[in-house]
Formats: structure tokens, C-alpha cells, sequence
């Protein structure tokens, strides 16, 4: 299956497309972002221990070019990447690919800043060490038992964004700006730990039921 077939499927952005997600790996992950009138993806920065590695493979209207390719800085910001989030047309399909480290110490962290005087409002900081490093914690992002790990950054950005969106963090304690409310629904963090949740559930539902029909 190549990268457009399975984007054109995903459920959301930075998908990790193969199930290799353990200490060493590669890990390639498809972002499909595309503009509209109804969209608004926000901003926010994402900091990562290990490199990143962004590659285009289609886009138009977008700050990224058509076949580039980028080392992005460990620290750094995350938005459409759309010249015009609102335009019909405008799309970007890349992959941001990051190796999993093999020692302890793998971390990241999502931070929003506010609008207007810049401060942070947020740092969302965890430990995202991957299964097989010394560090590594089965029920950090999941449930022990899970057959279908969930990606460390996709749980991160469920747990960023609620605590982004609270009156409390949203509201800038520096300047006192109402921060806008960020939209969940293009970047679909919550589908796809939701629907890992329920891959899992589901799973776990025929090994019980097959059990006690065959004893
Ligand atoms: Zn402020």
C-alpha cells in the first residue's frame, strides 16, 4: 500500500502508517492537512528527543514544496502549513518519520503559546519511550494488555488539548487574552486513540467469547 492509499483512509494527522513502533525503529507517520472555509487547525510546538525527518509527497498552495524534504529542529512549531488554511485546493500530504530511541530517555512535549503576547500558556512534557527501551512503560499511553499499541503522540495531543482548551490555561495568565479554542477535528488525535481503544475492545471481546464457546 503506498502513502496516498493509505492517507487517502486515515483518521488522523501524524498516522503512523506501519504497526513498528518498538526501540530502534523507524517510525513514518502521514499527515494529509487541506484547506476550506470551515477549516482551522490552530497552532502549537512540538519538542521531541529524537529526529524528525518531514518528506512531501504532494501539496499545492503549501508552505512545503511539492518532493522536499526537512530535518526539522527538535523544538518547533506546527500549523496546516497551508498559505491559506481557507482555500479550497490547498492541500499537503507528507510523512514526518522518527526513529525510536533504543536507550532510556526518550520525551516530548506539545506547547501552545498565547496569541497575543506570545508567553507560553502551556508545556505538555512526557516520557514516550518506546516498548523494548530500559525505560519503556506498557500502560503510559494504554492498557497492558493492549494488542495495538497507541502512539505516544497521539495520546499526548488528546491530553494537550484539554488542558489547552480549559478556561484556566486558555485565558493567558501574562497579558489576559482569550486564547481561541483549539479544533480537535482536523488534527483527529482523539479518532484515532479512540478507535485504538475500541481495535483493542473488540479484539479482546472474540478471544473471551471464543474461549467460551470452545471451552
Ligand atoms: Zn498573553
Amino acid at each position: 500500500m503506498s502513502i496516498y492509499e493509505s492517507m487517502a483512509k486515515s483518521n488522523a494527522q501524524l498516522m503512523p502508517i506501519f504497526p513498528y513502533d518498538e526501540a530502534g525503529a523507524m517510525v513514518p507517520c502521514g499527515a494529509m492537512l487541506y484547506g476550506g472555509e470551515d477549516r482551522f487547525h490552530g497552532h502549537f510546538f512540538h519538542w521531541n528527543t529524537v529526529s524528525e525527518i518531514l518528506v512531501a509527497w504532494g501539496s499545492s498552495d503549501a508552505m512545503i514544496a511539492t518532493g522536499s524534504f526537512m530535518a526539522t529542529q527538535p523544538f518547533h512549531g506546527v500549523n496546516s502549513f497551508l498559505k491559506d488554511e481557507k482555500k479550497d485546493g490547498a492541500f499537503a500530504l507528507v510523512t514526518i518519520t522518527q526513529r525510536q530511541s533504543s536507550e532510556a530517555g526518550q520525551r516530548e512535549a506539545l506547547t501552545a503559546k498565547c496569541a497575543s503576547c506570545k508567553k507560553d500558556l502551556i508545556k505538555f512534557e512526557y516520557d514516550s519511550a518506546p516498548l523494548g527501551a530500559p525505560d519503556y512503560d506498557a500502560t503510559a499511553f494504554g492498557d497492558a494488555d493492549d494488542v495495538f499499541r497507541q502512539f505516544s503522540t497521539q495520546w499526548g495531543g488528546v491530553e494537550f488539548v484539554k488542558l489547552r482548551n480549559s478556561d484556566e490555561v486558555r485565558v493567558c495568565a501574562n497579558c489576559g487574552h482569550e486564547n481561541y479554542l483549539f479544533d480537535l477535528k482536523p488534527w483527529g488525535w482523539d479518532r484515532l486513540y479512540n478507535q485504538t481503544k475500541i481495535s483493542n475492545a473488540a479484539y479482546h471481546a472474540l478471544q473471551t467469547s471464543a474461549k467460551e464457546v470452545l471451552g
